[in-house]
């Protein structure tokens, strides 16, 4: 994403491998030139917690940038993913001064295993490349939806989720799934016949898979958090779906809310369907929700089984048929029951919030 394409006819060079984005810093600008720059971090790991991500992601959003300071012709990488399926995974790349930098790709991993066992041969490999990619201004919106609270209306609790995706699939899991979460958890609640004392907003965010960078400039939830002013002082807690449909096995509140009697009440409903309280305090909610940190808003979180997760993501695999209705189902009952609690309790998480929100999630 946000790579330009090559000239027409492609690119055609000698590969230069790197094992890591320390060696390609280090590689005299004499070694790159005119060359396609290879990095291979080797396979993802597949985590619970989706954490072999972040590492790998690094490579695809300043990989382009710091080859092409060195003078490379092109930049190709193992893609971020733990699958072994011939499929390459998108994602965004990042421009370096406002500008895009060189062609960039992203290699399936049984393809980024040959071209590493070719280089590993010792004599010079040449790959010819061609894209045809191209980016270009459009208008996104976010879409939101309330369910008005019976008694404290003014107070907000956000479920978010995002609407873009990027085009190899149908992006089911990333984020179709977040969207179909939130909206049936608030239905639920809705459908139950008793309104909750605090109204429940579910945000659809226009865009942000292909915001540059992340959260401060131009996604969907900067906007929000901006365009919201003083209303955000209402914001009780935020949380955010964007994990695909596998199930739900913790719940991470504010660090305020270890060990209170609002956990133990959440314990109580999560437990029976799988979910434990969490040790680990969320403080970064997610890339849409995430730009209302800073401005006092607190998090929690309903932690997803991410293993295979990263096996779809951004790929031409993610598709409706690889959601389990079953675990659909009770990723919904855990953002139902949890936002029933949140809604209809007066717990003040705002006093709870924790003193230093992180802002480094990559877009996912
Ligand atoms: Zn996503």
């Amino acid at each position: 994403g946000h790579s330009p394409a090559t000239p027409r006819g492609g690119v055609e060079a000698e590969i230069v491998r790197f094992a890591s984005m320390e060696d390609l810093q280090a590689a005299p600008d004499a070694a790159v030139r005119g060359r396609i720059v290879y990095v291979d971090l080797g396979q993802m790991h597949a985590m619970q917690d989706g954490s072999g991500y972040g590492p790998q992601t690094r490579v695809r959003g300043a990989g382009p940038g710091v080859a092409a300071a060195k003078g490379a012709a092109a930049f190709i990488m193992r893609s971020v993913g733990s699958d072994e399926n011939r499929m390459p995974h998108t994602g965004t790349t990042r421009y370096v001064d406002g500008k895009p930098t060189i062609p960039a790709f992203a290699l399936a991993a049984p393809d980024a295993d040959q071209v590493s066992r070719l280089v590993a041969l010792g004599q010079p490999v040449r790959m010819r490349l061609t894209s045809t990619a191209r980016t270009y201004q459009t208008h996104s919106q976010n879409v939101i939806g309330d369910l008005p609270g019976a008694t404290r209306p003014d107070e907000i609790i956000v479920l978010g989720s995002h609407m873009d995706s990027w085009d190899l699939g149908t992006g089911a899991i990333d984020d179709g799934a977040g969207g179909a979460i939130t909206i049936a958890a608030a239905k639920a609640i809705a459908d139950s016949g008793r309104r909750p004392a605090r109204t429940l907003r579910v945000i659809f965010y226009g865009s942000e898979e292909v915001a540059q960078p992340t959260a401060q400039t131009g996604n969907g939830g900067a906007v929000y958090a901006r365009a919201q002013g003083a209303a955000l002082d209402k914001h009780i807690i935020a949380g955010e779906s964007d994990f695909g449909a596998d199930r739900v096995y913790a719940l991470r509140l504010p660090a305020g809310a270890q060990g209170s009697d609002f956990q133990k009440a959440a314990t109580r409903v999560l437990y029976p369907i799988g979910v434990l309280a969490s040790d680990r305090v969320e403080t970064e909610g997610g890339v849409d929700v995430g730009p209302m940190g800073p401005l006092g808003v607190p998090f929690f979180g309903l932690a997803q089984d991410g293993t295979r997760y990263f096996d779809l993501h951004h790929t031409a695999n993610d598709t409706l048929d690889k959601i389990d209705p079953a675990q659909l189902s009770q990723n919904v009952a855990a953002w139902a029951g949890l936002l029933w609690l949140i809604a209809d309790s007066d717990v003040d998480f705002r006093a709870m919030k924790p003193a230093t929100p992180a802002s480094t999630t990559p877009a996912r």
